[in-house]
């Protein structure tokens, strides 16, 4: 019977973790399957210390998903793993999970499945304005999670940077990479210059952006830090990051004022953008769904990201478009709601 087969979950981040946790308290088997060899997706990943928009610890949010995941019997895990053959008919589906190491396969039967295999930064070597790979004291916002969880952002040369630029829209907003908006980028990158701030106290933070797009609850990181952290803001353009051997020059034009900028910092910040990776690209090609003209796994219906282009497959998460983690948690319950819900109307069909 469809509703006692197990769901299939690819990917364990934030929103397929939720639907897995969600599946198991509803009495449903999980197989969950993650091709890296640790689960949690990016906030694991890339060690992210506050989540933005409230600034409270990212354990608070990923701790319990977690330890439900890996103490719950309904859920199988699969690390390091991927699914490799998919058939069958939606209800009972058969799946075949291979493991990178070239370990056993093994395969398995699920009455749905969920597609939450998320997002991958920008690679801002494609983009030789940044000079990101070429340049010291270059480095992404994911980067500097790392560094603010450590509570220590220091240069190559182990120097505590004094003025720091960041650079918003890297491969976002721009039509010759990325032209959409990464959405969190903004409320990521103020939220990781007041924790800056707070590490380093007399550091001098500039904001090199296009848009300030920190909408609903975020708005407040933004005004304080302009009115509590003294964090300064230019609307503006870089054409260059050049480094002359000691600092970093930031060559811009500053589209208020309408005229060049060249300011040296000590570091620049890249507020590198969400794409679709590899893992979303092979799991489309797996599944037989189909991909926006962006890259991103197309839901049946524009405005309900949980149903796929097919029957009985379910999307969540940043493999849709880019969305906060609580928006990514959301969309994990609604598409373990929607796999409960198809197994249970499918369930008399089959039994006939
Ligand atoms: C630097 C940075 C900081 C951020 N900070 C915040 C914040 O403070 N607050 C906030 O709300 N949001 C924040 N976000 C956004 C947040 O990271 C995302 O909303 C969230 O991670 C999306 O969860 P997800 O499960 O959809 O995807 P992911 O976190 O990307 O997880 C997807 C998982 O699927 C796996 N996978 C991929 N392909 C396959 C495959 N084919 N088979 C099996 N597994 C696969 C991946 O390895 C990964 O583990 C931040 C983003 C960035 C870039």
């Amino acid at each position: 019977m469809a509703e006692d087969l197990p769901v299939l979950v690819v990917g364990a981040g934030p929103s397929g973790l939720r639907a897995a946790v969600d599946l198991a308290e509803f009495g449903t088997k999980v197989i969950l399957v993650e091709k890296r060899n640790e689960l949690g997706g990016a906030p694991i990943r890339w060690k992210y210390k506050l989540l933005a928009p409230e600034l409270r610890p990212a354990e608070e949010v990923m701790g319990p998903l977690l330890s439900s995941v890996g103490s719950n019997p309904l859920i199988a895990v699969h690390k390091d793993a991927f699914v490799d053959v998919c058939d069958g008919p939606p209800g009972n589906f058969r799946v075949v999970i291979g493991r990178n190491d070239g370990g056993a396969f093994v395969e398995k039967r699920a009455s749905s499945i969920i597609v939450a295999t998320g997002f991958e930064h920008f690679d801002a070597r494609v983009d030789p304005r940044y000079s990101y790979g070429r340049a010291p004291n270059v480095i992404g916002i994911n980067e500097l999670e790392g560094m603010l969880k450590e509570g220590r952002v220091v240069g190559h040369d182990g120097k505590v940077p004094k003025r720091v630029a960041f650079i918003f829209c890297v491969g976002s907003r721009d039509k010759a990479t990325n032209p959409w908006c990464c959405t969190v980028c903004c409320g990521v990158s103020i939220k990781q210059a007041i924790e800056m701030k707070e590490l380093i106290k007399d550091v001098q933070l500039y904001m090199i952006y296009m848009d300030i797009r920190t909408t609903g609850q975020w708005e407040k990181l933004y005004w304080d830090s302009m009115e509590k952290y003294g964090i300064n803001y230019i609307r503006g353009r870089v054409a260059e990051v050049y480094f002359t051997g000691e600092k970093l020059l930031v060559k811009g034009e500053d589209t208020l004022v309408r005229g060049p900028f060249e300011v040296l910092f000590d570091m620049v910040v890249l507020a590198v953008g969400i794409e679709p990776g590899p893992g979303t690209k092979k799991i489309a090609g797996t599944l037989g769904l189909q991909l926006n003209e962006n890259g991103f796994l197309a839901p049946m219906h524009p405005n309900i990201h949980t149903e796929s282009t097919k029957e009985g497959i379910f999307l969540a998460g940043c493999c849709v478009t880019p969305m906060s983690i609580e928006e990514s948690l959301a969309e994990g319950s609604a598409a373990a709601m929607a796999a409960v819900k198809f197994g249970r109307r499918l369930a008399p069909k089959l039994e006939v």
